[in-house]
């Protein structure tokens, strides 16, 4: 708070009274919102970056939560969302299969674990999970704690009261399900089920005691007032975790144009709206979700300011950066990921200051690697 508050020096004094709403978790009013997200995107971005990190240092100093997710159950889905390739409606080339073996899950949770990984994330594509996938899940889960002791989230569709109490009892942390755009856009991106029906899941996770977890997805044709909609929502319903997704358009499905106020989406405005969820939601965990590598591009280490958490490994249908670029994402923007317990072996020269380029020393390098690294500035592999 002290930093925060000598930091503030440097703000006009706008900036400042938005720093200090945030310190005490108060949102910024939509009329603030709009003027941050609408105009030039470049206009005045690095003093908004710098309030928004001073409000998430506020809450979380310089640490950074890196989530691993599996999707444990994919495709088949009856559902129409426009922007899912597990959708009935698409025609995307997608691996799909049955609900993962206990085996196969925990296996996954090693990985995650290994990786350095504070949270495992699990997902099931469909409407919402039967009895006997709770069962499941509930035997998952339960071993998931016990044998890992890692954080869980679990999104698995629409759900009601006694199955969250179940998984509650399992021992989930978190229940994930995204509100994805505004109420008024929402019919525009699905069909088969209502915007009322998912924060309806959301409000039966919180009375189960589950935390939770619920985002959007930029660049579906939405305008700023979407994006302002969704976070005062997400602020109504008190999700202590936002990932902010940015659309990977698959081909085959319906939603493919990648818009926001009828324009490209650029990492400037990628940014712009990670701190707007940060100005309206100060306190929640946000994360920089599925498309940061492709639009926020070289914006990302900027992006840990008002976000404090990301993925690695990919997403649900997607590739994403591997474990070794994220953690020298983290390091580089001057930051500390957050373990449960000492940090994986293999990731400690680069948590050391050192670099992900490090951890080539070992391999046989043909003379073309080792050109491509003389251009990186370094000169033996030995270095
Ligand atoms: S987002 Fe979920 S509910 Fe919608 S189509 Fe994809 S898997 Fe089904």
């Amino acid at each position: 708070m002290t930093t925060a508050t000598s930091e503030m020096n440097g703000l006009d004094e706008r900036l400042a009274r938005i720093v200090a709403m945030g310190i005490a978790d108060e949102a910024i009013d939509r009329e603030t919102a709009r003027m941050l997200l609408d105009g030039d995107p470049h206009e005045d971005l690095w003093p908004l970056v710098h309030a928004a990190g001073l409000i998430r240092r506020h809450f979380y100093g310089d640490l950074v939560r890196v989530h691993r997710l599996n999707n444990v159950k994919s495709g088949a889905c009856p559902e129409d969302c426009g922007y899912c390739g597990q959708s009935k409606d698409s025609d995307a080339p997608i691996q799909a299969y049955k609900l993962q073996s206990k085996d196969s899950i925990l296996a996954e949770a090693a990985q995650a674990k290994a990786s350095g990984a504070f949270r495992y994330c699990m997902a099931l594509a469909g409407t919402g999970p039967t009895d006997s996938e709770i069962d499941h899940m509930v035997d998952c889960i339960s071993e998931v704690k016990s044998k890992f002791g890692l954080e869980t989230c679990l999104s698995a569709g629409l759900m009601d009261e006694s199955k969250a109490h179940r998984l509650k009892a399992a021992g989930l942390d978190r229940l994930n399900h995204n509100l994805n755009t505004s109420e008024s856009m929402y019919p525009e991106i699905c069909t088969t089920h209502t915007y009322a029906q998912r924060v309806e899941t959301l409000h039966a996770a919180k009375s189960a005691g589950l935390g939770v977890c619920s985002g959007i997805i930029v660049g579906m044709g939405e305008t700023s007032e979407d994006i302002i909609e969704t976070a005062l929502a997400l602020r109504e319903i008190r999700a202590e975790s936002i990932p902010v997704n940015f659309l990977l358009p698959i081909e085959g499905n319906r939603v493919l144009d990648v818009r926001h106020n009828g324009a490209a989406l650029t990492p400037a405005v990628c940014l712009r709206i990670l701190c707007l969820f940060r100005l309206i939601n100060p306190s929640a965990e946000l994360r920089m979700a599925a498309g940061r590598e492709q639009h926020l591009r070289s914006f990302q280490s900027a992006a840990l300011e008002p976000a404090n958490s990301l993925f690695i490994d990919g997403y649900l249908l997607t590739k994403g950066s591997g474990v070794e670029s994220a953690m020298q994402l983290i390091v580089d923007a001057g930051m500390k990921p957050e373990f449960d317990g000492p940090a994986p072996k293999g990731l400690r020269e680069i948590l050391d200051g050192g670099t992900a380029y490090a951890t080539i020393k070992d391999e046989k390098l043909s003379e073309p690697k080792l050109a491509k690294l003389r251009v990186r500035g370094v000169e033996s592999k030995e270095c």
